[in-house]
């Protein structure tokens, strides 16, 4: 049977997740700040259309906040992750596959529903109930192949007039399509490529669909020549769908609120991000080997910089996160210099390994062992049911936290936390 898949994207997700609990922003320009309320890292339609940049400083932004009603929203993840798990288990109700793909998009497998329903209206259907169930709006792209439902998902947000649906199983819409397209904007293949192909006379979707694979794999790479079958409906990419490769290394890091100055506060935040990245290595059913702290001043001033790294293989492979917490924090002692003002700290595990494959302390007992995993287990267990950081290492507890990120204009935790929950006037 012919397989198909649907493209499924929230549009404008971070900015869509605001508005959602927040109706007076609908229609309304919105932004979403880094941490630290920094600078722009999602903005909707109505914030683009006033040519607010990507990546642009807040700072530079004043005029649109104040002439035209620019609405600047802390970055709220608490919420972005609740409304993504709700997303996906919308798409979960449509169709027995459903691959994620990122945070706000994801592949539907639409293999023969057609004998029941036409794809394009199962698209609608599909939006409209996590429209319902969500609040949030999608576009649906849907073809013979995930490249070219990537294509379709785009065409579906750049024409209004397709209100958010394109089906492309069609060739000959396939071919209309690729041929108004730059080989820049095809799923996979950037600006350098695109370049290197320019260079040859590939300049659009459809050139790159009619040159040979073969003569492709010769001069790029096999990566861009199943890209070129994929344009052609052929499904090559499946397998990058099914498991998301395995991480090669986590890594913890923020920029501090206000500078810190004080080795209390350090340890402090190192002791956060070390219990963090401890937690995030079990949720991958991992141990690391090897884990490296690093900490910095900040780029942008002109004098008394300070920047250094160390790492330390450990001597036994571990995912505790009080193992992790010991090291970082040793090594951040030997790090700390007195006398400049720190804007970042990090902590980075590598080396990972499948827990249980590795020869253990000769040492140590095997019941202590057990007892270590069952308490990290129940630590993971009860802070991912009464919300981040209900129960933590007393080093990360400092009375000063002013390494602690600036959010000023926080949305509350909507659908997270009881106390948070939206009330309706009658
Ligand atoms: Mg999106």
């Amino acid at each position: 049977m012919k397989q198909v898949y649907a493209l499924c994207d929230v549009n404008a997700m971070y900015a869509a997740c605001e508005s959602v609990f927040d109706p007076t922003l609908v229609g309304r320009p919105v932004i979403v700040a880094s941490n630290n309320d920094g600078c722009a890292v999602a903005r909707n339609k109505e914030a683009k259309a006033l040519g607010v940049k990507m990546g642009q400083p807040i700072f530079e932004l004043r005029e649109h906040i104040e002439k035209n009603g620019l609405v600047v929203c802390s970055s709220n993840y608490a919420l972005y992750g609740d409304m993504s798990f709700r997303f996906m288990q919308a798409l979960s109700a449509c169709s027995p596959r459903v691959m994620p793909y990122s945070i706000d998009e994801a592949f539907l497998d639409l293999t023969g529903i057609e004998s029941v329903v036409s794809y394009e209206d199962f698209g609608h259907q599909v939006k409209d109930l996590v429209k319902q169930w969500t609040g949030l709006p999608i576009c649906v792209g849907i073809a013979p192949s995930p490249t070219l439902a990537k294509l379709a998902n785009h065409g579906a947000k750049q024409y209004p007039a397709t209100n958010g649906v394109v089906d492309l199983t069609d060739q000959v819409r396939q071919r209309r399509l690729l041929s108004l397209t730059p080989t820049g904007e095809i799923w996979g293949i950037g600006s350098k490529l695109s370049k290197r192909l320019e260079a040859l006379g590939i300049r659009t979707g459809l050139q790159l669909a009619d040159a040979d694979p073969k003569w492709i794999r010769k001069h790029f790479s096999v990566v861009v020549e199943r890209t070129v079958r994929e344009l052609n409906g052929v499904p090559c990419h499946t397998d990058i769908l099914e498991v998301a490769p395995a991480k090669q290394q986590i890594v913890c890091s923020k920029s501090f609120g206000s500078p810190v100055t004080d080795l209390d506060s350090m340890l402090s935040a190192v002791s956060h991000h070390a219990s963090r990245a401890g937690e995030k290595l079990r949720g991958e059913r991992r141990e690391c080997g090897y884990l490296s702290v690093f900490m910095s001043t900040s780029r942008y001033r002109a004098t008394d910089q300070y920047a250094n790294q160390k790492g330390i293989a450990l001597p036994f492979p571990t995912a505790d996160s009080r193992e992790i917490t010991r090291h970082a924090v040793d090594l951040a002692r030997k790090l700390w210099r007195d006398g400049y003002r720190y804007n970042k700290v990090g902590i980075n595990l590598s080396d990972f390994r499948t827990p249980g494959a590795n020869q253990s302390d000769f040492f140590s007992q095997i019941e202590d062992e057990q007892r270590d995993k069952d308490l990290m287990v129940t630590l993971d267990r009860i802070n991912s049911i009464a919300g981040k950081n209900s129960v933590q290492f007393g080093r990360q507890i400092h009375k000063n936290k002013s390494w602690e990120m600036r959010r000023e204009n926080l949305s509350p935790a909507y659908t997270t936390r009881w106390a948070d929950i939206p009330t309706v006037k009658c």
